[in-house]
């Protein structure tokens, strides 16, 4: 029984992008009796947009993907987010960090002159027989969390298989920012662990963030769900998708008199498949869908595909 959910920040429209993997985590979970969720992922209250957020509401309804419950806004959770960056900062997980931004810049700067990669440098990390600096005054400081100092974060992903990230690679990462508000890769660790996440099937740009997820889940003692990162979408000729070659809001399909069966059927292909198959109802996507099955590279935006399926219903 699998629990999934699609959880889009409203900065702008519904693409495909995002539609194909609403869909490939509602098939999951449908197939096999689980539950897909929907969360709206608003806290960036400067980039949010009112209108995307109704589009995608709208578009999930045009398609037909159904979710359970009620839709979850971050916007309304940040209360339990900050419940946790307390519990981390009293179990001595998290701490503060007084480093200004020049301090920042400055230890940036110097690490790439000497060809290190920019990595906060522990200074305001607790540890037995430290001496930490004397606070600042004036300065409201960050929350970092503790992450591993040594060793590997491994994951088996279900489309890329093992993960290995060196721990070096993840460095003492901010979790609340100077004002309170809690960081991006925070929100995402607590909400798909208090929403019961067992599959986490989104799009492979967030794969550098899973590591940060994992310290997350661990800190917090949370089991950690599995992850499935999907190859992206390339237009023909193998570069980022523009608003020319379907990076565009989903219901200018409907607009384009595109049927939401052939659309659907159009992106469930579009990094799956089952053997040759061009043709899947919705109840064949049901019985044949396995995200183990998702291609291992990008997949290639071809309208005249979608043209021809359109034919066919
Ligand atoms: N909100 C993120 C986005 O729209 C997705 C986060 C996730 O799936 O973990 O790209």
């Amino acid at each position: 029984m699998a629990i999934t959910r699609f959880a889009p920040s409203p900065t702008g429209y519904l693409h495909i992008g995002g539609l194909r993997t609403a869909l490939y985590s509602y098939l999951w979970a449908r197939k096999t009796n689980g539950e897909f969720r929907l969360r709206i992922e608003d806290t960036d209250t400067q980039r949010n947009n009112e209108d995307a957020m109704k589009a995608i509401i709208e578009a999930f309804d045009w398609v037909g993907l159904s979710y359970d419950g009620e839709v979850e806004y971050q916007s309304k959770r940040v209360d339990i987010y900050k419940k946790y960056i307390q519990q981390l900062l009293d179990e001595g997980k998290a701490y503060n960090c007084y480093m200004s931004k020049e301090e920042l810049d400055a230890l940036r700067e110097e690490q790439m002159a000497n060809k290190q990669t920019p990595r906060y440098d522990g200074t305001w990390r607790p540890e037995e027989g430290k001496t930490l600096p004397a606070i600042p005054e004036g300065v409201e400081p960050v929350v970092r969390i503790k992450a591993p100092s040594d060793g590997v974060i491994t994951f088996i992903d279900g489309v890329k298989s093992i993960m290995n990230f060196d721990c070096s690679e993840v460095d003492d990462f901010v979790i609340a920012r100077s004002n309170g508000m809690p960081t991006y890769n925070f929100v995402v660790a607590i909400d798909d662990a208090l929403m019961g996440m067992t599959d986490v099937i989104r799009g492979d740009d967030h794969l550098t963030n899973t590591p940060k997820q994992i310290v997350i889940y661990e800190a917090l003692g949370f089991d950690v769900p599995k992850f499935y990162h999907v190859p992206m979408i390339n237009n023909p000729s193998g570069k980022k998708l523009s608003k020319r070659d379907g990076a565009m809001d989903v219901m200018e399909y409907k607009r384009r008199g595109y049927l939401p069966e052939a659309l659907l059927n159009f992106l469930v292909r579009l990094g799956w498949s089952n053997k040759d198959q061009e043709i899947f109802s919705m109840k064949e996507m049901l019985e044949l869908f396995d995200p183990t099955n998702i291609n291992k590279s990008a997949s290639s935006y071809n309208e005249e595909k979608l043209l021809w399926l359109n034919a066919h219903y």
